[in-house]
């Protein structure tokens, strides 16, 4: 069967890149299936799409924020006729088991209706009381030209709606730039604006690798806003080419290493739950995975013994089996470093309680991991302890009590998500004030997303918290506006108005 070859999009068609290079997309847990054929584009694409994307903004932006958000909810409405497909989709093409797929696909449906509804209460700014009782005052929220989005592969779907929904209907034209490793769940969401007739060159997308594509689409002087979402090292150079431009902004959402804290009086059931859930969903592959089990002492022994138990009951395999509970990594690469963290954990020391690597892989080529559990008291010189893993790679630290769970939860570079497992509201009560992170659970895993919720980091785990309503800043600039409704001018402050 021949491979199908998708575009980019780009003023509203689909339109080959002159590089006629192409690149793969494969499926993880079969990498012999080629999902697709991308075109590797390069600066003529780069300069369409922001040629067409500010030629686009005026109309766009005058359309009104009630009529944009109208195609927010007609773009959901396609994702939803289409949900089952857009899953299989992202199971294929991100090796994510099919019920994380469909979530993925879920929370792309929500974030476009949150999108919609936030164009419908109709909010463009807010009015505001001035000194002198004669003024009316108020800021109008404008949007600010042209949004790039960066998104990475292991939310394919959702994400690339985190970042544009809202960027799209407070008015500005969106330039998506899918990870390279799922350019079908990109080229399906530009699918989906063409169906519903969106303006050409208010979303776009360009396909690509990040140096070839991301990078010169965060360097072009007529792109305004850079909403990036993938690892920090990438994210700094971002944020290093953005202050070059006077008045480009950025978000930059990156990795952790969070972690569960499981309390002495901790519901030890839930706990369990709580951390096979954060460890090893999406084979560990989240930003908000779970890399430390932060287990109070007089539990430690009980607890380790019944999480190992558990992480030996979880199933790996095909991302299309219903049973599964994770699927594959994304790529070779995936793995490799998975499997450096736990050579990593036996070279420093740690006790390793569990490596499951040497069962069968599911399928003889495609790229898995199982799950691996070690155990060792806290060091702040460990890498795999403070490291991102990005893999089904989990520690078990004994702490004593509360303040220390929450000390070596703060000793890492990160903060992005944590949680507690306690039946006591002052030590939950406690944690949530003094984690350094931008994502807190009680009695939950720490992984999941509300979309209606901020989502995001401190430290090096990200700024500005780019999701929810928590974008408006970001995606606009406040314009101060003052009307004078005397017949002379009064000035505030006490300053003298008249000539003399
Ligand atoms: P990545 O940084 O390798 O790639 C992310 C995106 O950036 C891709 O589209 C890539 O092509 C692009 N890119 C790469 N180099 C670039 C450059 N020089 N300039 C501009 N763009 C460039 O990340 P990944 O491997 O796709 O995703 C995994 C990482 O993403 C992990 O660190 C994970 O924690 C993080 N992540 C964070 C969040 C969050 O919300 N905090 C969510 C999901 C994933």
């Amino acid at each position: 069967m021949a491979v199908q070859k998708l575009d980019n999009f780009i003023r509203g068609v689909w339109r080959t890149a002159p590089s006629s290079e192409w690149f793969e997309s494969r499926n993880p847990a079969h990498p012999d299936e080629v999902i697709g054929l991308f075109p590797q584009s390069g600066a003529e694409d780069i300069e369409a799409a922001v040629h067409a994307a500010t030629q686009a903004f005026p109309a766009w932006r005058a359309l009104g924020l009630v009529k944009r958000a109208e195609y927010l909810l007609r773009v959901a409405q396609l994702m939803e006729e289409d949900r089952e497909a857009l899953a299989q989709i992202v199971a294929r093409e991100a090796g994510k088991q099919i019920n994380e797929a469909r979530a993925d696909v879920v929370e792309a449906i929500h974030t476009a209706q949150y999108a919609f509804a936030y164009g419908h209460l109709g909010q463009y700014g807010r009015v505001l009381a001035d000194e002198v009782p004669t003024k009316r005052c108020y800021e109008v929220l404008e949007p600010r030209g042209v949004v790039v989005a960066i998104t990475p592969w292991n939310f394919p779907v959702a994400l690339p709606f985190w970042l544009t929904g809202l960027s799209l209907v407070v008015g500005n034209c969106v330039i998506l730039k899918p990870s390279e490793l799922t350019p079908l769940c990109g080229a399906k969401i530009a699918g989906y604006f063409e169906r519903v007739g969106a303006p050409p060159g208010v979303f776009q997308v360009l396909h690509g690798t990040g140096e070839a594509v991301g990078a010169p689409l965060v360097a072009h002087p007529h792109t305004h806003v850079v909403l990036f979402t993938g690892s920090y090292e990438v994210g700094v150079q971002i944020k290093q080419e953005v202050a070059k431009h006077a008045d480009k902004v950025c978000t930059i959402e990156t990795g952790g290493k969070n972690a569960v804290l499981v309390m002495d009086d901790a519901n030890v059931e839930m706990a369990i739950s709580a951390s096979v859930l954060s460890a090893f969903k999406t084979a560990g592959q989240r930003c908000v995975t779970a890399g430390r089990l932060l287990v109070d002492h007089h539990l430690a022994d009980q607890f380790a013994d019944r999480f190992v138990a558990a992480a030996q009951r979880v199933t790996v395999g095909d991302p299309m089996d219903e049973q599964v509970f994770y699927g594959s990594m994304i790529n070779r690469q995936g793995v490799e470093k998975g499997r450096r963290f736990n050579d990593v954990a036996r070279k420093e020391g740690f006790q390793i309680l569990l490596d499951r690597n040497n069962e069968p892989p599911p399928t003889p080529d495609g790229y898995w991991l199982r799950p691996f559990v070690y155990t060792g008291a806290w060091r702040h010189d460990s890498v795999c302890l403070t490291e991102e893993a990005f893999s089904p790679h989990v520690a078990i630290v004994p702490v004593r009590g509360v303040e220390e769970a929450v000390e070596v939860y703060n000793d890492t570079k990160y903060g992005l998500s944590g949680a507690i497992i306690t039946e006591d509201y002052r030590k939950a009560r406690y944690a949530e004030e003094h984690m350094r992170c931008g994502i807190f659970y009680w009695n939950l895993p720490c992984i999941g997303a509300g979309v209606r919720l901020p989502f995001g980091g401190v430290k090096q785990s990200g700024n500005l918290i780019p999701s929810a309503a928590g974008l408006i800043p970001v995606l606009t600039h406040p314009k101060a506006i003052t009307y004078n409704l005397d017949t002379h001018i009064v000035m505030a402050q006490g300053l003298k108005a008249e000539i003399r």
